[in-house]
């Protein structure tokens, strides 16, 4: 990408940079990538060093990708450096018991219930995480480790302080910098939500027989388990237990762990052993009650917190991502501050709506699936048996996770910025 010529406003003498983003997870390396590629002076600024983030074991997950986060990789040009992509080409859930195996009445979404092929892919964090930091390197964008530790709004503008004491004058901050988003909180924005009593109990898995490029989603009394098929005999398992229960099994040594996890599933895998180190999730809703403030746009993790059970957090980040980039980058070709509350104001009206309705569907979904109740276990089998029943809802609901619906911005259609 040719960053010879910035972007308008960038030209100041007053500012150090157009945009600072904090945060380097996969949502701010994301959006400092796509900023980049709009020719803005991007500086990126993360306290967890470059070597330490591109380690191989820094995050156990692998993630269920939806066709528009596909579609912003490959409108930033990383898609196809990415490795070991697993395309999902059915997905399956069920009401289940461990030791009972699932409920008969199933739920079966099929890759040729529409036409833009497999529903999602996994990807894996290692690599994820990588190509978008070499990515973002090769692009120019200015990588900082350290942290924010202040930031002041003016008018025209936002001094942002970090860890070192240096200083970094820019038109706009976007916070990326996660669930507890420290900059939300200097700039006053509340969030609203509750803690799960739930954790996620992240792992590997390696198996005798294929996955057939198949998810499963078992719906246990404890909360949901996922089995995510990866490249080769692989599989990501996403298994929510009550926290308290949650800490004892991940105490425990492999063999206990997996003696644990197999009743749950069945043997349609074989044999199965772990593959990687295990990780474990506290789950919590928290949604920030504005993504804006003076100078400020929140992304990511820092404006939402969802249930992990649909797999939607990180494609619902990469939307902002997309949508926020479209707005500044608009807006700078206008001639406009793209820093200014109006510029922002129309990026928090474009997501905000998306992601309530996000979170009352994973939630409503959690408190739904995740108990024993009788009459409950029987209502949501006959309505997984119904909606089974009906291809047309078969297929909304496919549309939906792979993110084909609603007012999609350019990057999550695959077009550039
Ligand atoms: C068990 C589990 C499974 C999941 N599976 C899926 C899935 O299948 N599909 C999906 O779409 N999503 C999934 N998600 C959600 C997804 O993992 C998250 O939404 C995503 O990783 C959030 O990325 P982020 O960059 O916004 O935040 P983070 O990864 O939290 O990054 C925030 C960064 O900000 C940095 N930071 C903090 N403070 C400062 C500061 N003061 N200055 C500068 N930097 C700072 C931190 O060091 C960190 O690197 C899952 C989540 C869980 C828990």
């Amino acid at each position: 990408m040719d960053n010879g010529a910035r972007a308008g406003a960038n030209a100041d003498m007053d500012f150090d940079a157009d945009i600072l983003v904090a945060g380097g997870g996969l949502n701010g390396t994301a959006t400092a990538l796509a900023l980049a590629s709009a020719r803005f002076h991007v500086v990126l600024v993360e306290p967890r060093s470059h070597t330490e983030r591109k380690a191989d074991n820094f995050d156990g997950r692998s993630y269920a990708f939806a066709i528009s986060s596909m579609r912003v990789l490959q409108a930033l040009d990383i898609w196809p450096q990415l490795k070991d992509v697993q395309p999902i080409l059915r997905i399956k859930v069920t009401d289940g018991r461990a030791g009972e195996g699932p409920s008969p009445l199933m739920l079966t979404f099929d890759q040729g219930e529409i036409e833009e092929g497999p529903m999602g892919y996994m990807v894996e964090d290692r690599y994820l995480r990588s190509e978008l930091l070499r990515a973002a390197k090769s692009s120019g964008v200015t990588q900082i480790d350290d942290r924010v530790i202040e930031h002041r709004a003016d008018g025209a503008g936002a001094l942002v302080v970090l860890g070192s004491g240096e200083t970094r004058r820019v038109r706009l901050l976007v916070g990326c910098d996660g669930q507890n988003s420290p900059i939300a909180v200097r700039a006053g924005i509340g969030r609203m939500g509750w803690n799960y009593d739930q954790t996620a109990l992240v792992c590997t898995i390696a198996h005798e027989e294929p996955h057939l490029g198949i998810a499963h989603q078992f719906f246990m009394p404890s909360g949901p388990l996922a089995i995510l098929p990866l490249s080769g005999n692989r599989s990501s398992i996403v298994w929510t237990e009550r926290a308290a229960r949650a800490e004892s099994v991940q105490a425990m040594n492999e063999n206990d762990y997996l003696d644990e996890l197999r009743p749950r599933f069945g043997s349609f895998l074989g044999q199965v052993s772990l593959a990687g180190r295990r990780v474990a999730y506290p789950l919590r809703l928290s949604i920030a009650e504005r993504f804006i403030a003076d100078r400020v746009a929140l992304a990511g993790d820092a404006a939402h917190v969802v249930h992990p059970l649909a797999g939607q957090g990180l494609n619902a980040g990469l939307k902002d991502v997309a949508a926020l980039a479209e707005v500044v980058t608009d807006a700078n070709r206008r001639g406009e501050d793209f820093g200014r509350p109006e510029v922002l104001k129309r990026y928090e009206q474009w997501r905000r709506f998306d992601t309530m309705a996000l979170a009352a569907a994973t939630d409503g979904f959690n408190r739904l699936f995740s108990n024993d109740f009788a009459l409950l276990r029987g209502l949501r089998d006959v309505g997984l048996g119904l909606t089974n029943a009906i291809p047309g809802v078969r297929r909304a609901f496919i549309r939906e996770a792979a993110g084909l619906t609603g007012d999609l911005p350019r990057l999550s259609r695959g077009k550039e910025l």
